[in-house]
């Protein structure tokens, strides 16, 4: 089967999701289960790379291919983010506990290339016998073609936020990792009782980088605004502080250039001085935030 078929089977599984950006109305499959329709004749051709492109006119980012080639790169291959994945698939399977739901649905909000979510969602399959299926929504096209080539058993619109495609409190779990927050977005998709799992940088991540290329003020990151902006909304929020290292050769540092957009300004001297290591040992300094959406009184 072909990506663009198993996007077809996988969106009819999962009709009950999605809605017209446009409109609000419900999808449905049409055109020999080549698009998605609504009752006002929207209609949105799904790729032969197996996703969905949502925008009705293209919206220019800062985030290319090479980018998200370098992000999965550092994601599949440098394995840099895999105690962060340990950690939220072991969240979710405790927030799911003793649910007797066979199956869930997780949406992933700013999700880029796709790893993260894949293998969030394979993670928890194995470690909780359910089926779980993830549902990804980015900005940048390159970013879901990566995606849906590689990652074929979740499902990859290319989308706003600001109109999110997904009806009204249907997601028992969102996850936002390391990309902008839109409470408006949160609020409306969570289902009540569900969670938002968001990742935002602690004040030591990529400290190496900070310190090669930033003499004072950039030196340090700051997090207070947006840990405050998120309790705000969750007062009962949950926080996990993720600290670790991971050694990095030559291509992997390259790698982590070419996805930080802490680095896009930096002298191409500066650059070659810093990729001139053989290896590097790079921090990797996260909060994991968790927020619960109560249930309806
Ligand atoms: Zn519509």
């Amino acid at each position: 089967m072909n990506n663009k078929m198993r996007c077809a089977e996988q969106m009819q599984q999962e009709l009950q999701h999605f809605r017209c950006p446009l409109c609000g109305e419900a999808f449905t499959l049409v055109n020999e289960q080549r698009s998605l329709r609504c009752p006002n004749t929207h209609t949105f051709d799904i790729a032969k790379q197996g996703y969905v492109n949502l925008l009705t006119k293209a919206v220019h980012t800062h985030y290319d291919k090479q980018l998200f080639e370098a992000r999965q790169r550092i994601i599949v291959g440098h394995k840099f983010f895999n105690p962060l994945v340990k950690s939220i698939v072991n969240a979710i399977d405790e927030q799911m506990g003793s649910d007797k739901v066979q199956q869930s649905t997780i949406l992933d909000l700013g999700c880029g290339e796709g790893s993260h979510l894949a293998a969030i969602c394979d993670a928890l399959s194995q470690q909780t016998s359910k089926q779980i299926t993830g549902c990804g929504i980015d900005l940048a096209k390159p970013g879901i073609q990566l995606a849906a080539k590689h990652y074929p058993n979740q499902i990859w619109f290319v989308g706003d936020l600001a109109r999110p495609p997904y009806q009204k409190h249907s997601f028992q779990f969102l996850l936002n990792i390391l990309s902008p927050s839109n409470y408006d977005a949160f609020d409306s998709l969570l289902e009540y009782g569900g969670s938002v799992i968001k990742v935002i940088p602690g004040e030591h991540y990529l400290q190496e980088l900070r310190h090669a290329f930033y003499s004072t003020s950039r030196a340090t990151y700051s997090n207070v605004e947006t840990l405050r902006l998120f309790k705000e909304h969750y007062p009962e929020s949950e926080m996990h502080h993720l600290h670790y290292t991971v050694e990095l050769d030559k291509a992997g540092l390259s790698d982590l250039l070419y996805m930080t957009p802490l680095t896009w300004n930096i002298p191409e001297s500066t650059r070659q001085t810093f990729l001139n290591q053989e290896t590097a040992i790079i921090t990797c300094d996260l909060l994991l935030l968790i927020g619960r959406r109560s249930n309806k009184s």
